[in-house]
């Protein structure tokens, strides 16, 4: 069964229904041939037995009947000589167009010597029965014994015919049924053998086929798992393991849209860290690397709900987006976010700050409507971080009024 597995599905499925017809086309080749020689035994029973029978049953009753009832009203003077004459004449005729069609059947050749012996006697009997007419011109010299003995022997040879036939009848009969059985028995096997062939295939072939499915369905959860690998690479900073720029700008549309259908508070947080130029100056790149991880770890801490999203956006520039959060929450969050950088004491000696490495944030807090902007909060929470860096760093500054940030960006343009 190696090769089945070797095929495709569709020549799978192929391979099946071309042995399904095959295996109809065997059974009805069967058939047609058994039907066909239990035809010609049915034609053999009725035509060589049943047909010679009634035949030779016919020439018995004409000899019985006819021929033998005519003398016997001649003898009677109940019927004329030529009455008589014309009605024996026509009885001869009808038994020699029977005897010539029995004849005509197919005869085995042990019963050709039997079957010429009856044709003499038949051919004797009737030149007797006319020759009376030709020698006899009265009535009364008649033998009638003569003639009740041609008949009684006609009698006694075609009866024992008629039982050879019979009993040739039945013996056909047997072989008939005998035959019959034993190609309803062959039919059978051969469909037992084709069904077994068809059931012992399919299962190979619809297990095969299972197996491919199942292996399909393992490769596609891959696929899927190694798709979403792909996508989670795709939305992560490196560096941080925080969500990245493009996520931002995937999710940032995302949320807003929603914000804006429920009507509810959305928040947004530019946060930046003081003086990091100096850092990497003082402490190199890598410690700054270092600083960098430290500073998203307090912030994935600091905002642990599932609908709390922080990215990094860049450089040592990381974003909020929050929903759901009002501006005094939103307020005690930044409040909390500048703590925990701080209380996470990151040295920073150069800083103008703190001993610690600070962040500054710029906070934008408002219910989200059609009218607003899809890059107001954006924009907006851009000023406030400038203005928190304007107002001595290590703070957030938070702004309600997005309308604010329509008519600056108006500005600006
Ligand atoms: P301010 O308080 O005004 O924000 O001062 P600042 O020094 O932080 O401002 P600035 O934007 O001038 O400096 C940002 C610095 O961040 C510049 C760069 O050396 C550093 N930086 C940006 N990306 C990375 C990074 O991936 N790794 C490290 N180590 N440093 C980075
Ligand atoms: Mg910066
Ligand atoms: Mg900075």
């Amino acid at each position: 069964m190696q090769f089945i597995e070797a095929l495709k599905l569709r020549s799978k499925l192929f391979f099946l229904f071309i042995l399904i017809t095959i295996g109809l086309i065997i059974v009805g080749i069967m058939g047609a041939i058994n039907i066909n020689s239990m035809k010609k035994s049915v034609d053999s029973l009725y035509f060589g037995s049943l047909v010679p029978v009634t035949e030779l049953n016919e020439i018995l009753q004409i000899y019985h009947g006819k021929v033998a009832t005519t003398f016997y009203n001649i003898k009677n003077k109940e019927i004329s000589f030529d009455q008589a004459n014309t009605q024996v004449q026509s009885s001869i005729r009808k038994i020699n167009k029977y005897w010539s069609q029995y004849e005509s059947h197919f005869k085995r050749d042990e019963e050709l010597e039997y079957v010429n012996y009856v044709s003499l006697e038949i051919e004797n009997a009737n030149k007797h029965f006319t020759s009376v007419f030709q020698h006899n011109k009265d009535l009364k010299d008649i033998n009638i014994v003569s003639i009740t003995k041609y008949i009684t022997h006609l009698h006694t040879i075609i009866k024992k015919m008629i039982q050879y036939e019979i009993e040739i009848a039945k013996y056909d009969r047997k072989q008939f049924l005998n035959k019959y059985n034993s190609t309803l028995f062959e039919v059978g096997i051969v469909l037992l053998a084709i069904i077994i062939a068809v059931l012992f295939i399919s299962y190979h072939v619809f297990a095969s086929i299972q197996r491919d499915q199942t292996k399909l369905e393992i490769t596609t959860k891959k696929l899927k798992r190694a798709n979403k690998k792909l996508e989670n690479v795709s939305y992560t900073d490196a560096l941080t393991s925080l969500h990245n720029r493009r996520y931002f700008n995937f999710i940032y549309d995302k949320e807003l849209k929603r914000a804006k259908r429920t009507k509810c508070h959305i928040t947004f947080m530019m946060l930046d860290i003081d003086f990091f130029k100096q850092y990497n100056d003082t402490y190199g790149h890598i410690e700054g690397d270092f600083a960098l991880k430290s500073v998203a770890k307090v912030l994935k801490d600091t905002l642990k709900r599932p609908s709390d999203f922080v990215f990094r956006l860049g450089g040592e520039e990381f974003g909020v987006l929050l929903t759901d959060t009002d501006e005094l929450n939103s307020a005690k969050l930044a409040q909390n976010i500048c703590d925990a950088i701080r209380g996470r004491e990151i040295r920073h000696e150069t800083s103008k700050v703190n001993e610690f490495v600070t962040i500054s944030i710029g906070v934008v807090c408002c219910v989200a409507d059609d009218a607003l902007d899809d890059d107001a909060l954006i924009s907006l929470a851009d000023k406030m971080l400038y203005e928190a860096k304007e107002s001595g760093r290590d703070c957030f500054v938070l702004s309600t009024d997005v309308s604010f940030a329509k008519v600056s960006k108006k500005v600006s343009v």
